[in-house]
């Protein structure tokens, strides 16, 4: 399985409607895309997804482009990818940081070892302790009549989770979109808050406590992502549960936030986290830790999804859901047969690798000239 061609591709997906966040308004998202090939012809894909730039975090489409054609293919030529922990860990020392960068790669290492095998990925991790992930929809439309219609269209279609993102608007108007969306779709969905860092401290507490009334499952990431000690803070005064996200990126973090305490729920993302090694890492310093677990995503196609699936699937303190919804939310996809979804899940996949095969004619359509 020695490493040959190894190929980058840069392309952007529109989303069907705006997406808004507390840190930018989406309109399309951007992706680098990593097609690893063997000597012998197998092909294992990779995907980074960023939100219309750095916005959520410092990478972006172009610089991890940069990053990984002049400081990464150059090495990874020649590599045999059934070593794929040395090959993790010595990228690592090979890029600091760059986490979206690194996980696009190993992604395209572990769809290559399970296809080699004949095994979905997860069955590399110790097999699946699931055969569906409950899906939370996101609610970031930021205009009240539109995003109660969109809701309930939702619930029509079977969806029982939603995650309001929160803090581009003052507070009293988001605290009127949560009780607006709960009166409208009353008290059997579940309904949970995302500030993405948005709220200082007080504005935090103000806001909870608000929301309080309405029955949130929980709410992520309230503050800074630095302000670990403001998160544990937070989480001793209210009765919400607190989730970390972008606090919690490398097995490091979690560990952070765990011996703090307060927090109860850390978000797994792989791009954050470098890839699946850290991501299982994570999951199980938050199993040590009585901690649950919850799976995000950064708006992915059906390969990235397949993806960060295989970790949903796997690790057991997955016990919050995921938001896996990348696929229905842009307006095109990369394989040949997108993920399942069903009765408010997305399925688990058992095909060989990630379990997904790109189609590069599908592909070719989105790709940045
Ligand atoms: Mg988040």
């Amino acid at each position: 399985m020695i490493i040959g061609d190894v190929r980058l591709i840069l392309a952007d997906i529109p989303v069907r409607r705006p997406h808004t966040m507390s840190f930018t308004t989406l309109e399309a998202v951007n992706f680098v895309f990593v097609r690893i090939e063997t000597r012998d012809g197998l092909v294992g894909w990779g995907e980074a997804a960023c939100l219309g730039g750095p916005t959520w975090s410092e990478e972006s489409a172009e610089s991890i482009v940069a990053t990984l054609e002049r400081y990464v293919l150059p090495w990874l030529r020649g590599r045999d990818a059934r070593e794929l922990e040395s090959l993790r860990l010595e990228m690592a020392k090979r890029v600091q940081g760059n986490p979206f960068a690194r996980a696009a790669v190993e992604m395209a290492l572990w769809d290559l070892n399970g296809r080699a095998l004949g095994v979905p990925v997860h069955r590399l991790l110790g097999g699946r302790v699931r055969d569906r992930v409950p899906l939370s929809w996101s609610l970031a439309v930021a205009n009240g009549d539109a995003e109660v219609a969109e809701a309930r269209e939702k619930v029509a279609k079977g969806h029982r989770i939603f995650k309001i993102k929160t803090a581009a608007h003052p507070v009293a108007e988001d605290v009127a979109r949560v009780k607006a969306i709960r009166e409208a779709l009353g008290p059997d969905v579940r309904l949970r808050v995302d500030a993405n860092q948005g709220w200082d401290r007080p504005t935090a507490l103000r806001a909870i406590r608000a929301m309080e009334p309405y029955d949130l499952d929980f709410v992520e990431q309230p503050v800074p992502r630095w302000d670990l000690d403001g998160l544990a803070e937070i989480a001793r005064t209210v009765s919400v549960p607190i989730m970390a996200d972008e606090s919690c990126g490398s097995p490091q973090d979690a560990l952070a936030i765990a011996r703090r305490g307060g927090v109860a729920i850390l978000a797994l993302k792989l791009t954050k986290s470098a890839g699946l090694a850290n991501t299982m890492a994570i999951a199980r310093i938050a199993e040590a830790a009585g901690l649950g677990c919850y799976v995000g995503c950064m708006i992915e196609t059906s390969l990235g999804t397949a993806a960060y699936l295989q970790a949903a699937l796997a690790a057991a303190p997955v016990t919050w859901g995921c938001e896996l919804f990348g696929p229905l939310l842009l307006r095109g996809d990369v394989v040949r047969e997108p993920v399942h979804y069903a009765d408010g899940c997305i399925l688990a996949l058992d095909a060989p690798g990630l379990g997904v095969d790109v189609d590069e004619l599908a592909l070719k359509e989105w790709i940045r000239h």
